[in-house]
């Protein structure tokens, strides 16, 4: 499965990313955070990348284009990947889709997570926070001033990537404001639309071995646990029936040839019987003292 998240800074398409990462089992190609890596490590593309991402602005699109045509080529992204925060322009859109056709690969779905721009600051300020919280170091473009021109570049530069992708049809849009799981059950719902496969990582445990689970066994010409069971079973009646009609009665009879199950019944069923018959002879013994009495008042 290939796909790519889109959305302004602190959408949250690394957060989802990351999710889908644990799901399906594909690799997710942030290029920012392989420039960063590229940053750190002091490399070429880093010596050039580093101001323009302190400042919030692009790197240029041969550079991350680059990055991205070596990094679909590795053998952890033939399973498939998610391209979050590339590509960014639609220069970089227009190379991805050579690099994809010379491969002969395809896109399964760009998804656009819809945020409310004022909301965005107050959402980067508070993953700020946390990260200082944890100890861990701020990324040199996690504040005010960078954000805005972020967003600048976003409206100028990314947004346009909503008609290109739109007009392909490969496009959908969902509500970036929404909680977090309500956001990935969105995705979730999208893809298993688009590729029909529903999620893997977090799925239900199996059912418990039963007749049902035995009949998908079967019909899967599969000899489970639960098929084994269920075909023991059968034996075992089948075997109880035979010794039952040997012995000349049917199954589920004891050997006396009543029902086995319906003794405890019976016993209770002449029980009530005795009792009834006591409140009668009672009744009829009253009767007769009563008018023996009144015969005797006349
Ligand atoms: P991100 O972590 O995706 O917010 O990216 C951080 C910064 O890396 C951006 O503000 C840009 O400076 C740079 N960057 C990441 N991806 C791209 C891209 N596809 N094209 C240009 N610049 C990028």
């Amino acid at each position: 499965m290939r796909l790519i998240l889109l959305g302004p800074p602190g959408a949250g398409k690394g957060t989802q990313a990351q999710r889908l990462v644990a799901r399906y089992g594909l690799v997710q190609l942030s290029t920012g955070d392989m420039l960063r890596a590229a940053v750190a490590a002091g490399t070429p593309v880093g010596l050039k990348a580093k101001d323009l991402m302190a400042q919030g602005a692009l790197v240029p699109d041969e550079v991350v284009c680059a990055i991205i045509a070596d990094r679909i080529a590795e053998p952890d992204a033939h399973n498939g990947f998610i391209l979050d925060g590339f590509p960014r322009t639609v220069g970089q859109a227009e190379a991805l889709d050579a690099m994809l056709k010379d491969r002969k690969l395809g896109l399964d779905a760009v998804i656009a997570l819809k945020v409310d721009e004022d909301a965005l600051l107050a959402r980067v300020e508070k993953r700020v926070a946390e990260m200082a919280a944890r100890g861990e170091a701020v990324r040199a473009d996690d504040n005010a001033e960078a954000l805005k021109k972020r967003l600048d570049a976003y409206r100028a530069q990314t947004a346009p990537l909503i008609d290109y992708y739109g007009g392909k049809g490969t496009l959908s849009v969902i509500d970036g404001m929404a909680a977090i799981d309500a956001v990935e059950r969105a995705i979730l719902a999208i893809l298993k639309g688009k590729t029909g496969k529903p999620a893997s990582g977090k799925a239900k445990p199996a059912s418990k071995p039963g007749k049902k689970a035995a009949k998908v066994a079967k019909r899967a010409g599969k000899r489970t646990k639960a098929a084994k069971k269920v075909k023991k079973t059968k034996k075992s009646t089948v075997a109880k029936a035979a010794k039952a009609k040997s012995a000349g009665r049917a199954i589920g009879t004891r050997k006396g040839g009543r029902k086995a199950d319906s003794k405890g019944t019976r016993k209770a069923v002449s029980a009530r019987r005795s009792v009834a018959k006591k409140r009668a002879g009672t009744a009829r013994r009253t009767a007769k003292k009563t008018a023996k009495r009144k015969s005797g008042r006349r």
